[in-house]
């Protein structure tokens, strides 16, 4: 199954296009995550949304994207009922309570990250179109999801037309699960990125290497 993740609807206050404009916009996949911005939902706009999501052919996930009191953007995928938002560490085990799966939204955004407070979380959005760039993942997201012992995902953090860009994930056929259990893959056009992630961190432990090693030259020489 292939689908995008981090997509925000008319529900939220920066939104401009409904449930069945963004399924038109994205013919080629096969399941569309939404994140609602916490600030302007309530209960029976959650439910609404559930409802139009259910009415596509497609498998339309709905989702908050909550604004905790620390700050963090914490998204819920998969939760059943609204709630309000509190801390982030509350809004994690709510969202575990509901069977849902937690993520932590654009790490980028955040001057300061305590882990205390974030510990629980299962997802670190590697990669997110507006605060990571349109060309290359951040590598500081990477260190944060292995600090947390988290899984990646990418998000395209989609409001409107000219958001659309090619990073999606591929899952088997039980999307919730496939999440739950790693058995995914993530992609920007054709190019795996799980495969660039594990590149990455060679990389960067062979360029330690290399400076430690030209550094020892260096010092010798003088
Ligand atoms: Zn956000
Ligand atoms: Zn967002």
């Amino acid at each position: 199954m292939k689908g995008i993740f981090h997509v925000h609807t008319k529900h939220s206050y920066d939104g401009v296009m409904n449930v069945s404009e963004i399924v038109q916009t994205f013919p080629e996949m096969d399941f569309i995550i939404i994140t609602e911005h916490s600030e302007t939902l309530n209960s029976n706009k959650y439910d609404i949304l559930v409802k139009e999501c259910k009415k596509e052919n497609k498998k339309i996930i709905p989702g908050i994207e909550f604004n905790t009191d620390e700050g963090y953007h914490i998204s819920g995928i998969f939760i059943k009922n609204y709630f309000k938002q509190t801390s982030a560490e509350q809004t994690i085990k709510k969202i575990k309570e509901q069977g849902g799966i937690s993520i932590l939204a654009h790490p980028a955004k955040y001057k300061e990250i305590n882990f205390e407070k974030i510990k629980e979380v299962d997802f670190v959005e590697i990669w997110n179109r507006v605060y990571d760039g349109k060309y290359v993942l951040n590598p500081k997201n990477i260190e944060l999801m292995k600090k947390l012992n988290a899984k990646p995902i990418v998000a395209i953090d989609f409001h409107k037309k000219n958001h659309k860009i090619d990073l999606y994930i591929l899952t088997e056929k039980n999307i919730k699960k496939s999440l739950k259990t790693g058995k995914y893959q993530l992609f920007k056009g054709n190019k795996k990125i799980n495969n660039e992630l594990n590149l990455f961190l060679k990389l960067k432990r062979l360029s330690y290497e290399i400076t430690k090693k030209k550094l020892l030259k260096f010092t010798k020489k003088i």
